[in-house]
């Protein structure tokens, strides 16, 4: 089983993966922590791909797939993408070299994402991640863990947001097509509590195993 996961920063399908990973034991796929790992490792490759991200370049997709096809390779007999496919190039090779079962689109208003996104907050001194909305701090403006003071990311101001949003859309909707051309394409309103869009997922994901 391979499924795809979609949708806008704050949509939640980080949170779904984690999720349907667990109750499938299938493997969660985020390429930007796999990315994370290998340079971690401080192996050649994990060098190369430290300076593309450094540097502020998308990583090129024959590192995207030589990432991805190892982790596929794997023992695990389920995967879960989060986070890829990005462009049409990538969905194309996706669906050649790969069957997959499923797409599943993360539904959200530009509205809710974009006051979700406002209310992101982090750590000016050990970088902890907040959400004033869904994961505030114990004291207002002050870091659970060290006690220094909670900022805005640099790339969190409004003009950064709308920029973000309107990318996504322009990334997006060549890529929602294409898969429901292909009959892969199932959309969820994220608009919803946690466990209401599991098992929304999770009514799909059973049709398709059985
Ligand atoms: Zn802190």
């Amino acid at each position: 089983m391979i499924v795809v996961l979609m949708g806008i920063q704050g949509c939640g399908k980080g949170t779904q993966a984690k999720l349907l990973a667990k109750h499938y034991s299938w493997q969660h796929i985020n390429l930007g922590g796999l990315f994370r790992k290998e340079i971690a490792k401080n192996t050649k490759k994990g060098n190369e791909i430290k300076h593309y991200i450094d540097n502020g370049n998308l990583v090129p997709d024959e590192i995207v797939y030589h990432t991805i096809e190892k982790v596929l390779g794997g023992k695990k007999r389920g995967f879960i993408f989060d986070g890829f496919p990005r462009t049409l190039a990538q969905a194309h090779y996706l669906v050649e070299n790969h069957n997959i079962n499923k797409v599943i689109f993360f539904d959200l208003e530009d509205d809710i994402a974009r006051a979700r996104m406002d209310a992101r907050r982090v750590c000016s001194n050990c970088n902890r991640d907040y959400n004033i909305l869904s994961k505030p701090p114990k004291k207002e403006g002050i870091c659970d863990d060290c006690g220094h003071e909670l900022i805005r990311r640099t790339d969190d101001s409004l003009e950064g947001i709308n920029q973000r949003i309107n990318l996504f859309h322009e990334q997006t909707k060549p890529l929602c097509d294409f898969f429901k051309e292909r009959g892969l394409l199932f959309v969820v309103n994220a608009n919803q509590g946690i466990q209401e869009i599991n098992d929304q997922v999770r009514g799909v994901l059973d049709l398709i195993k059985e």
